[in-house]
């Protein structure tokens, strides 16, 4: 299989040149060159698999020759998965579910393309006889799965910057506790903001990016939407696909989780209906009732992964809308980038409307979702489940679909929030038990490029004599 970007100006590539390359050099996304399908007797098969065998089966068509040994990349992926399921589905109410993508090492459904990421980066490299440094800015979530991704991996070194005080204890020390040594936590004396700026700068300072060979583990990988798709096929299969329908609600922000839902429609996965959930911060549901995309100020929610207003994977499902016309898709892109806006005409936009739905929340009706559902089920949600919880049961359009709820984070990991919600504290998994007493490794810096490009230096200089 082979990828091309949706502004059509950069190389085509296969897929191990997609995983390294993360953005396209013209500043489009990678997508596959066609989309594989699966028949309804391939689908009927899908429901005896495991979740590894199915994931192989689901994945391998994106592959091409590189998908041998796509086995053991899979199990390793999925073995620091705390449930024998991976993605268990779950009974809410009749004709409710929960797709709990949640029992990953970090809590959260980046663990199932990061775990997954890690492996196939390992495996390049390694042919290749390369090594890349990763390097990161985090306001909490992202960095830890991204640590998660890469500990412990030969051919690679992450540093993750984040803002010193300015996370959670539970997010720091989830990060700082991880004992490998090619994880390199660095607080900066300074905001978010500030980390981002100096991990930017550290990526346009040629000279250093180059010789350190420097690398993003970011949201618009499509190795990472690959890896997504898997558990649409997983909930779909065991309710009764392809011989009935199912819908999805899912909380969004950047775009990539649903859209992975999207390709799974593309594949033959027979979707009747998928909710967009967002917070206050509504460019995308704004999107799907006006068709025109306007970004404007981002505002703090309690749900802060979808604190964004530029949802960067989108433009994948733009390129789908306008028939893969690269020019177009540039065109629009490019004037989004000057003037924060854009719009679609009336055809695309309705045939966006006959799968997609979208609606916003703000925290008071999300805090009242996560009660409400608390008091009818017993069940504590996250506030991210709780907004894609809201969307659904406020947009479902056919009564005879199952509603699948797409979890995406576990209760424990916003508990303050949960708690303030449904008066209950959530309790956190297993695994979690004595973080609050592991030693943690840390260096502190002050908000200054030549220092934390110094220290930098330094340690990969101690990290290549070792
Ligand atoms: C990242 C994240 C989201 C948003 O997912 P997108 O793929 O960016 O739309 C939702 N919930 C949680 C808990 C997240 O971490």
């Amino acid at each position: 299989m082979n990828y091309v970007s949706t502004r059509g100006k950069a190389p085509v590539l296969g897929f191990d040149d997609v995983l390294l390359a993360g953005l396209a050099r013209d500043g489009g996304l990678y997508v596959p060159e066609a989309w594989p399908a699966f028949s309804p007797g391939d689908m009927r098969d899908f429901g005896r698999l495991s979740y590894p065998e199915l994931a192989v089966r689901v994945m391998a068509p994106f592959m091409g020759g590189r998908a041998d040994g796509l086995e053991a990349i899979v199990a390793e992926a999925y073995r620091n998965f705390d449930h024998a399921d991976v993605a268990p589905l779950k009974e809410l109410a009749p004709g409710e579910w929960l797709l709990e993508l949640f029992h990953g090492p970090t809590l959260a459904f980046k663990d199932h393309s990061l775990q997954f990421m890690g492996p196939l980066f390992d495996r390049v490299l390694g042919e290749r006889g390369e090594r890349i440094t990763v390097i990161g800015a985090t306001s909490g979530d992202t960095g830890s799965a991204a640590i998660e991704a890469c500990r412990d991996r030969d051919s690679i070194e992450i540093f993750i910057l984040h803002p010193e005080g300015r996370v959670s204890e539970f997010q720091r020390r989830q990060m700082t506790t991880v004992p490998s040594a090619n994880v390199h936590n660095i607080a900066i004396e300074g905001t978010f903001d500030d980390c981002q700026g100096l991990v930017k700068a550290m990526f346009n300072d040629p000279a250093f990016r180059h010789r350190h060979k420097l690398a993003a583990f970011n949201s618009i990988n499509w190795v990472r939407i690959m890896a997504q798709i898997v558990y649409y096929f997983r909930a779909a299969t065991l309710l009764g696909a392809p011989d009935s329908r199912v819908a999805f609600a899912v909380p969004t922000g950047n775009f990539g989780n649903v859209f992975a839902a999207y390709a799974a429609h593309r594949m033959g996965l027979p979707i009747s209906q998928l909710v967009v959930g967002s917070n206050r911060n509504d460019i995308l549901t704004r999107f799907f009732r006006t068709g025109r995309m306007e970004t404007g100020a981002v505002h703090p929610t309690i749900s802060p992964s979808m604190d964004i207003q530029v949802s960067s994977n989108f433009e994948r499902l733009l390129f789908e809308l306008l028939d893969r016309d690269h020019a177009r898709i540039a065109a629009l892109m490019e004037g989004f980038s000057d003037s924060g806006g854009l719009r679609v005409s009336a055809g695309p936009l309705a045939r966006a409307r006959e799968l997609f739905d979208g609606k916003s929340f703000d925290d008071d009706q999300t805090r009242a979702t996560i009660k409400a559902v608390y008091e009818e089920t017993g069940r504590l949600i996250d506030p991210h489940t709780a907004v894609g919880v809201a969307a659904g049961r406020a947009l479902k359009r056919d009564p005879g679909s199952p509603m699948v709820f797409v979890a995406t984070a576990h209760a424990a990991k916003f508990g303050d929030a949960v708690e303030a919600a449904a008066g209950v504290r959530p309790r956190p998994p297993a695994r979690l038990d004595g973080l609050m007493e592991r030693e943690e490794r840390c260096r502190v810096l002050a908000n200054d490029l030549a220092k934390v490009q110094g220290f930098i230096t330094g340690r990969l200089a101690e990290r290549v004599a070792a």
